[in-house]
């Protein structure tokens, strides 16, 4: 057993990112773009690699660019219907209305195929029942990040949800995980940030001197800055349990 010193008590100020923290986000979106791309290249007449390599290229630069990354996230459909309708323009498929068709379809079908990861919720249950006082961090539309919100119910776990779209400031500005930190009345040093996202949730927390628990992109590997690296909040109950 480890001495009482070293005990780390579980915590009781948290804020969390919502997509790809608690529910599984991006995966999702990968096998909708998979389903609708021979849909539509039938559609457009064209074969299926060729219209799949020309919208993944353009959504890959649409969302390379950092400005156009924060204007997109706050406008979404719109967004998708641009990178969509500059893929078919690449393949000289003069149909905006199709383009736009499969970029609605992408955006009406995504959302459907949000879930939230295996035992996160149950997670949250346990975080609220042990004393946690916990905020939701996210960045995007209030609209669609709202109705993900609602449908899952997660609102009851936290004192305040606070969306980019409503703050007017978004991560990784530290500006947004201030707000968090006031909303939270704690001292920075006792509050952590759990989040998938090193630059955009991570990095930021650590500049204002919050503890962190990284949630690992499967795929990623690299050094974390991060206190904690776990694959899912399930294994950072976990990670907390033990180090009781
Ligand atoms: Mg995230």
């Amino acid at each position: 057993m480890r001495p009482a010193a070293n005990r780390m008590p579980i915590p009781k100020k948290i804020i969390f990112d919502l997509d790809d923290t608690i529910l599984d986000y991006s995966a999702p979106a990968e096998r909708v773009w998979t389903e609708l791309y021979p849909v539509y290249a039938r559609k457009a007449g064209v074969p299926v690699e060729r219209l799949q390599r020309a919208v993944d290229e353009s959504r890959r630069l649409y969302w390379s660019d950092m400005d156009r990354f924060r204007e997109g996230r706050l406008n979404l459909r719109q967004a998708r219907r641009i990178f969509v309708r500059a893929g078919f323009e690449k393949l000289g498929l003069n149909n905006p209305a199709l383009a736009d068709e499969m970029a609605d379809s992408f955006s009406r079908e995504r959302e459907i195929a949000v879930q939230p990861f295996d035992g996160a919720i149950e997670a949250l249950e346990f975080l609220k029942a042990d004393g946690a006082t916990m905020v939701l961090l996210t960045n995007g539309e209030a609209s669609i990040q709202r109705a993900k919100i609602v449908r899952f119910n997660l609102e009851r776990f936290f004192r305040a949800v606070l969306i980019e779209s409503e703050l007017g400031v978004g991560k990784p500005d530290q500006a947004a995980h201030r707000i968090a930190l006031t909303s939270l009345g704690a001292a920075p040093e006792q509050i952590w940030m759990v989040g998938d996202d090193l630059e955009f949730d991570i990095r930021p927390a650590k500049g204002l001197g919050m503890r962190t628990a990284w949630i690992r992109d499967p795929v990623h590997n690299g050094e974390s800055l991060a206190d904690v690296t776990v694959p899912s909040i399930r294994n950072l109950i976990k990670y907390w349990k033990n180090s009781q």
